[in-house]
């Protein structure tokens, strides 16, 4: 099978005007911390209808900025999934304090509340959320756990970009959220991550933090005409260009139609996967709208799962396993973090499967998937 006649899991949409834009940047006087760095976070803070937002040059960037910036430190615990990227547990190992992870409910694959209230303790300062696939989680809850416990609500929205929970963004759920412009995500800066947060002060020390810890940047300082700087905390190179916040901003006009496609591929998934009684799609919640990063199914069992990959990987279809529990990681397990920990999602790892999901995607290359999918289902065959 050549190349060219592959099913990725996920793509990047990138058209003429993206282009254009980029070259813009090119030609102009500003290719890093200029005004298009500015803009695109404008844009956001709009879009997510957040006070503050603050681009960074990655997903996991903007989670150390998060956790660094609101005090996390030794001694703190953090609670996280077991399912997510493995970014988001090393962002509180960044900080010297330890994750504690959370199991997650079986069949919306998003972090149990119950089990986050059995997991607090004196020393738990955060819980960090996360939109696994794009669907949030439940904030509700979530909301109540923190308020008695004394804890910050965060949010790994990395999946989750143009999601809703009763008609609210996550930015608006929680005490600040991260995302994520990796190439597979809703939106693309090629590289790049954003912290979005109504708290004022987080802001300002999240502004200082991406930047060495320096209070004032190269543009800020040629409006004024001056070449003083003050260095008040210890801070990184966390910046990103401004050649790629003109890609994201450019991407952030065609999110709304993006999220309606990948909208109707689930549909189409959905209604043939009520018909096979051994693929589970990731329960929706009718409160909340989905960004459909990814398209998770459970399988009945592992066996299947895998032979399920291997047929599909040999068709050209590009599926995927999200996630490996972070703890089963050897790093983690050196840490001292043993197997048991998150019953629920190591065996949701063992029958997981992600589907092909991206804007771009033909309806041919559904009707395809579903093919390979249904042959793969041998109990039932839905008629043609
Ligand atoms: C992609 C991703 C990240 C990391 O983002 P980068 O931009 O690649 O650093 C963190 N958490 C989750 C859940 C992700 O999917």
């Amino acid at each position: 099978m050549n190349q060219s006649n592959k099913i990725p899991y996920s793509r990047q949409t990138i058209e003429q005007i993206d282009i254009d834009a980029v070259v813009d940047v090119l030609k102009s006087d500003w290719l890093t911390t200029g005004p298009k760095v500015k803009e695109f976070e404008d844009s956001v803070a709009d879009f997510v209808r957040a006070d503050h937002a603050i681009a960074v040059n990655s997903g996991t960037a903007a989670l150390h900025c998060m956790l660094h910036c609101s005090g996390i430190a030794e001694g703190d615990e953090v609670i996280v999934p077991a399912n997510s990227f493995v970014a988001t547990a090393n962002a509180v190992l960044y900080c010297n304090a330890t994750p504690v992870f959370a199991d997650i409910d079986e069949e919306s694959f998003l972090i149990c509340p119950d089990d986050v209230q059995a997991k607090i303790t004196p020393r738990t300062k955060a819980i960090i959320a996360v939109d696994y696939a794009g669907h949030p989680c439940d904030y509700d809850r979530l909301r109540e756990i923190c308020q008695k416990n004394g804890c910050y609500l965060f949010s790994d929205s990395s999946h989750a970009l143009g999601a809703t929970w009763k008609l609210k963004t996550v930015a608006e759920l929680v005490d600040a959220c991260t995302y994520s412009f990796h190439p597979v995500k809703p939106l693309t800066c090629g590289e790049g991550g954003l912290i979005a947060t109504n708290h004022p002060l987080l802001s300002e020390r999240i502004h200082r933090f991406r930047s060495h810890g320096i209070e004032s940047d190269h543009h800020q300082r040629s409006v004024k005409g001056t070449w003083q700087y003050d260095m008040r905390d210890l801070g990184y190179n966390y910046r990103i260009s401004d050649i790629q916040c003109a890609l994201g901003l450019s991407q952030l006009s065609r999110l709304n139609q993006w999220e309606k496609r990948r909208t109707e591929i689930a549909t189409i998934y959905r209604e043939h996967f009520d018909l096979l009684p051994d693929v589970f799609p990731q329960k929706k919640s009718k409160v909340a709208t989905h960004a459909y990063h990814l398209f998770a199914v459970l399988m009945r069992d592992q066996e299947q799962r895998n032979r399920m990959f291997q047929e599909m990987r040999q068709a050209g279809i590009g599926v995927n396993v999200h996630y490996q529990p972070i703890y089963l990681h050897s790093y983690y397990q050196k840490l001292g973090y043993h197997r048991g920990i998150c019953p629920v999602a190591e065996s949701t790892y063992e029958r997981i499967l992600s589907l092909p999901i991206f804007p771009t995607m033909t309806d041919q290359q559904i009707e395809f998937t579903l093919d390979v999918v249904q042959k793969q289902s041998p109990q039932i065959r839905i008629a043609a």
